[in-house]
């Protein structure tokens, strides 16, 4: 399955795609998770988006679709995969057309996520990462089991440095200006499928798989 995931920050991506990677088998393919890795090895990619992220803005569509276009070429993509924050801009959406065309590949789905932007503030200012397994938790809707430590790996549990509540309203109004077009782009294609994720993580899931199920039935 060639899957998208999108919805604005905070909306449940990561935490779904986890779901989503184990139920299906498909790797996820986070471009933020990709931008933070490099910055934490202080590459020239890393330190250059990392100063972006902060800001709360994009890197820039030429390198992004640079890294996507690579990892999609490895041989764990063959069977399928999920991409998790990218595309976020028409210019990269249409180049994925031309990546997926170049290969023979379509895509089956693309998952929108949608949250009211008040819910986006607290779950995004709320949010802890696992410094060592990059596992998702929340301070008051998903908390560890001991505080600050990952339930998974016992690793320091961080915050994000984009985080920040001016931070997380600025790319609020990114996503809005830049990313919330491509839900009619895929829309006029028949490939969207709406997910309402103001519901507890499991239910969210749920109406994430009956979708996939209801798609694969009509396509039969
Ligand atoms: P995204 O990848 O879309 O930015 P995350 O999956 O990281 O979003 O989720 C943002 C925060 O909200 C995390 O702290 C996560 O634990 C929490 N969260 C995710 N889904 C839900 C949900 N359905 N209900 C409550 N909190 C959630
Ligand atoms: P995320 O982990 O998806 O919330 O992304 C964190 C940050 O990484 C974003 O705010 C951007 O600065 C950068 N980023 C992630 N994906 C993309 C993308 N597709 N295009 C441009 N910037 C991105």
């Amino acid at each position: 399955m060639n899957l998208i995931l999108m919805g604005p920050p905070g909306a449940g991506k990561g935490t779904q795609a986890e779901y989503i990677e184990r139920k299906y088998w498909i790797p996820r393919i986070s471009t933020g998770d990709m931008f933070r890795t490099a910055a934490r090895f202080s590459t020239e990619l890393g330190l250059q988006a990392k100063e972006l992220m902060d800001n709360g803005q994009l890197v820039p569509d030429e390198i992004t679709i640079g890294i996507v276009r690579a990892r999609l070429a490895e041989r764990d993509c063959a069977k399928g995969f999920l991409l998790d924050g990218f595309p976020r801009t028409v210019t990269q959406a249409k180049a994925l057309d031309g990546i997926l065309a170049d290969w023979n590949k379509e895509l089956d789905a693309v998952i929108s996520i949608e949250v009211p932007t008040d819910v986006l503030i607290v779950r995004n200012c709320g949010r802890r990462t696992c410094s060592q397994c990059g596992a998702n938790y929340h301070v008051q809707f998903n908390p560890p089991l001991l505080a600050n430590e990952c339930d998974i790996c016992g690793g320091e549990l961080q915050h994000r440095s984009d985080d920040r509540e001016e931070t997380v309203i600025k790319r609020l109004a990114i996503y809005a200006e830049q990313t919330k077009p491509l839900t009619d782009f895929y829309a006029e294609r028949g490939l969207l499928i709406s997910i309402n994720g103001d519901q507890s993580l499991s239910a969210v899931f749920r109406d994430i798989v009956e979708s996939l199920q209801e798609r694969t039935r009509k396509e039969v």
